[in-house]
């Protein structure tokens, strides 16, 4: 099959890669009808994680079921299926309390919890950018969609990560009807947290960032954009919440953050988000940091350690939340928003485009090329 494979820092190509087979009684394979790319991606495309040269990449993934093993019970072939980027068993001691981000059995290196398709340190499983993908633990794994699922791919296929996500950065930070927020960082994640607090009734939605087509994007939705290389953030945020900082704050940046010149800063928007929320607030965190970071300019960063305002976030009393989604916790709930009508996140794709434009595509989306907010690619096509 073709498959979109890593060969080192900023190269990817459309490959034969060996076809998927059923190697568990518990397995599916799935035929790629829709598979995004993550801006998570691009910290392994750009050489800054350990992802292993010839490994698949993508792990946001829809598409249909065309072959399982003898041990799946209710899941059919034929079956459209979403699947969380995490890959988890449903039975160990996280599981059972639905934290599926940090599953205690599929990721094989005993110091690590939780797994995903095509994923530094995620386990050995390959992505989806590819025509088919095995996936384990198919009944628990694979979030059945219902009779639209077709036409409306492009919606579903975002709760296999990013609209979960960004749901969970509300999540953590404690969002609830009311609330004033502030989302650092209007890429995919931060519009999906921008949009998942809409959907919460917040009362004020403040995203930072200094991409016009993102910002635009977030306007359309009802938030207030704040472009950080015209203006002080904390500041901007300060004078809109008269002086007392947003009741909630949502980083969707991660540690490849940079000025609007491209000098990264680890800590900056941490730093930002303790000065921008209010005393007692909360901040949840999903943007991606990592214990080792061997390309970063710094020896502290290196080892994934940043110069962090404690004493300030002590002082304020606020509270973190951080990690990745458990997907399968919003899954369900979000797909039926989807299906009514009452949730249409793919307002954020900007390119649909087949398996064999994705080296284009990675170096547009990699650049933050103006006009590249999300792109799906259609293996199938
Ligand atoms: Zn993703
Ligand atoms: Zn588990």
């Amino acid at each position: 099959m073709k498959a979109v494979v890593y060969n080192g820092p900023r190269s990817v190509s459309v490959q034969d890669v060996p076809d998927p087979k059923i190697e568990r009684p518990t397995d599916a394979l799935v035929k790629i009808t829709t598979t995004n790319i993550c801006g998570s991606d691009l910290h392994m495309y750009e050489g800054r994680t350990d992802f292993e040269k010839g490994r698949v990449f993508g792990h946001e993934n829809l598409g249909e079921v065309v072959e399982i093993g003898n041990a799946v019970d209710r899941i059919k072939v034929g079956d459209m299926v979403c699947l969380p980027f995490n890959v988890s068993c449903g039975f160990c001691r996280n599981c059972e309390k639905g934290l599926t981000a940090f599953c205690l059995t599929t990721n094989p290196d005993p110091k690590m919890a939780g797994a995903a398709y095509g994923f530094a340190d995620m386990g050995p499983y390959q992505g989806g950018q590819a025509q088919y993908l095995r996936v384990p633990y198919a009944d628990f794994n694979c979030l059945r969609l219902p009779e639209d699922a077709r036409e409306k791919q492009d919606e579903y296929v975002m709760i296999s990560d990013i609209f979960p996500t960004g749901w969970h950065a509300t999540q953590l930070a404690g969002v609830q009807a009311g609330d004033t927020v502030v989302i650092y960082g209007s890429g995919p994640v931060g519009l999906m947290a921008a949009y998942s607090a809409t959907l919460k009734d917040a009362s004020k939605i403040m995203i930072v960032d200094f991409h016009p087509d993102r910002l635009k994007l977030a306007e359309s939705i009802g938030a207030i954009p704040i472009d950080f290389s015209k203006e002080d953030p904390v500041e901007r945020v300060l004078e809109l919440t008269n002086g007392r900082g947003a009741d909630r704050g949502c980083e969707c940046v991660g540690y490849q953050a940079h000025d609007p010149q491209g000098h990264e800063h680890p800590n900056m928007t941490m730093n930002n988000l303790v000065r921008s929320v209010k005393f007692a607030g909360g901040i949840g965190v999903v943007g991606v940091y990592v214990p080792n970071d061997p390309g970063a300019p710094d020896p502290q960063n290196k080892q994934g350690e940043i110069l962090f305002d404690w004493g300030l976030l002590w002082f304020k009393g606020q509270s973190i939340g951080t990690g990745q989604c458990n997907v399968k916790d919003y899954n369900r709930h979000l797909r039926d928003l989807i299906h009514l009508g009452k949730a249409k996140p793919a307002f954020i794709v900007s390119h649909r485009l087949p398996l064999e434009q994705a080296p284009d595509a990675y170096k547009h989306f990699d650049a933050r090329d103006n006009g590249w907010t999300k792109v799906v690619l259609k293996p199938a096509a």
